[in-house]
């Protein structure tokens, strides 16, 4: 028997090292369909790791799409379940040409381990479950009962979880849940994560003649769907970045004053994001720092506009139509299609005569909030303040997570964020990577978090 599961860590180092070369060697691309077997595969080998594990009940679970992997260990009678989530899927890997080397053979250089999604996210997959088995090995047991769910669809946006986990329901029925899919604020500060934007998206159509006519010939006299469609874009958000849509605001919850001394104790730089993209000034609602805006308010964006002539020259007419694609982040307790639903009220109020307006309105995304203060967030913060030996920020992201919202829905508990990968490890790009000393920290702090119970 091992003193303790650190020295098991320390004393199979090199072992799991390599299984996590071996895991990421599977190049379990979710969105080729030429992987589809490889997908299966890497979902195969994490079922059977969490066996060898000391894991129980280690299966897939099928979905209409890639599978998932579930085990559990059940075995601590009164006390809470955790559910530990993170996704074994990669990215595609092109630009091929711009990796040092390939992908799927992971190299080790300078303490970093090269490799598609050995940093998103199947280094800190691996990494726990080598912690569920350095615990098991030692202590012979758990001080809680703990499950596993590790999708194969989030970077395609896990379009079958939600059915699955509905299916699911009581097997994955659980007191906390933590995901390992997630950023540390850097490599001496960590940051957790308590905000994501939902989304709602439209397309603005405006109809005028049934052809572009002569504007000289019908100028005076019909309306211009291109003129029409910049009064309905003006009406829709003021010039600095408040959005003027009746009632989009009422349901956003107002940031308390904690939330913005969480925020501004964030460092941030606003020169540094004017440089970074080139503008002369930042911009956007009044009343709010630059971070409470990127972080904790909706937003109105135009994508896109087009209609009329495009070409070199001039052409005189009035153009059939005008289009623009306008997307909004969300924030709690903003619903996508209320707001969906609010914007085209507003347009069809603020449509100048003599055109016909459409709007198509596609599936939007919730916005998820959790408290700083929620029980799992707070055994989180103890966990990271052991680990980099001073407190987390309180982070958010101005983008969205289908998952949150699909955990929160089916399964009635909010994730909290507990992941060890950086921001410059390439996620998405060529040459990703995940520092070794991550992976170090990444089991030292499930174990940590597991001895919190
Ligand atoms: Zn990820």
């Amino acid at each position: 028997m091992y003193m303790s599961w650190q020295t098991y860590l320390s004393d199979h180092r090199e072992r799991f090292i390599q299984e996590l070369v071996d895991f990421v060697s599977i190049p379990s691309i979710s969105a080729l369909p030429q992987h589809k077997a490889d997908v299966r595969r890497a979902a195969e080998w994490l079922t059977a790791r969490l066996s060898s594990a000391g894991m129980q009940n280690a299966t897939l679970i099928n979905t209409a799409g890639h599978p998932a992997v579930y085990a559990d260990w059940l075995n601590a009678p009164g006390k809470p379940t955790i559910l530990l989530y993170g996704h074994y899927d990669v990215q595609p890997v092109d630009p091929l040409d711009q990796w040092v080397t390939p992908p799927f053979q992971p190299q080790i250089r300078d303490g970093k381990l090269y490799g598609r999604g050995a940093s998103d996210d199947k280094g800190n997959i691996i990494a726990t479950v080598q912690t569920l088995e350095a615990i098991l090995r030692t202590a012979g047991q758990f001080q809680v009962n703990v499950k596993c769910i590790f999708e194969g669809e989030e970077e395609i946006g896990s379009p079958t979880l939600g059915p699955a986990i509905a299916e699911h329901r009581d097997l994955l029925a659980c007191d906390h849940i933590f995901s390992m899919d997630g950023l540390q604020w850097g490599e001496n500060a960590a940051g957790i994560l308590v905000g994501l934007k939902g989304m709602a998206k439209l397309q603005i159509n405006v109809y005028g003649p049934s052809t572009d006519q002569h504007s000289g010939l019908f100028g005076a006299t019909l309306q211009n769907p291109a003129t029409a469609l910049a009064h309905i874009l003006a009406a829709l958000r003021s010039p600095e970045g408040k959005v003027l849509v009746d009632g989009f605001y009422d349901s956003v919850r107002p940031l308390t004053a904690q939330d913005r001394a969480h925020l501004a104790a964030v460092p941030f730089d606003p020169a540094a994001v004017e440089r970074t993209t080139g503008v002369p000034a930042l911009s956007g609602e009044p009343g709010y720092s630059p971070l409470e805006r990127m972080w904790a308010r909706p937003t109105l964006d135009v994508n896109g506009i087009w209609g009329g002539f495009q070409g070199a020259g001039s052409k005189t007419i009035i153009p059939a139509t005008a289009h623009a694609k306008i997307t909004c982040r969300l924030v709690a307790d903003q619903h996508p299609d209320q707001i969906a639903d609010l914007i085209e009220a507003h347009i069809q109020r603020n449509t100048p005569s003599g055109v016909r307006v459409t709007v198509e309105k596609s599936s939007g995304a919730y916005p998820f909030l959790m408290s700083p203060d929620h029980p799992s967030n707070l055994i989180v913060r103890d966990v990271l303040t052991t680990l980099y030996g001073s407190a987390p920020y309180y982070v958010r992201v101005g983008g969205s997570v289908p998952v949150y919202a699909v955990f929160e829905r089916e399964l009635g508990v909010q994730p909290a964020t507990m992941g060890f990968t950086l921001e410059d490890e390439q996620l998405h790009a060529p040459n990703e990577f995940w520092r070794l000393e991550s992976f170090d920290k990444c089991q030292l702090a499930y174990g940590l978090l597991l001895h919190k119970f």
